[in-house]
């Protein structure tokens, strides 16, 4: 069993490095796609589609979320006025008007 030696982590790739995988990549996809029927094609670009909308999908959904905890931190964790002064507030636990608790 190999031990875990942080000095002998892959280097993350260069952008030169990554232009090169994906182009390799795209080749090999083309190339594959080349070998299929044409019906077999059709297939793998629908589940391709597929696999990209499912993504953005989920992509959405976490969009979504981040939106709704936004709202909720800025309309219910931070009072948006002081309840003593009615100065306005952009957070902090102390009214910076009048100096009482928010
Ligand atoms: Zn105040």
């Amino acid at each position: 069993m190999e031990t875990f030696d942080i000095h002998n982590m892959p280097k993350p790739p260069s952008p030169e490095e990554m232009a090169e995988l994906l182009e390799k990549a795209q080749k090999e996809y083309l190339a594959a796609m080349e070998k299929l029927t044409p019906e077999e094609r059709a297939q793998a670009e629908m589940r391709r589609q597929k696999i990209i909308e499912e993504e953005n999908r989920r992509l959405q959904n976490i969009v979504n979320d981040a939106a709704k905890v936004a709202a909720g931190i800025t309309s219910d964790r931070t009072p948006k006025f002081c309840t003593n002064c009615g100065a306005p507030v952009s957070g902090g636990k102390f009214c910076t008007n009048c100096g009482s608790p928010l």
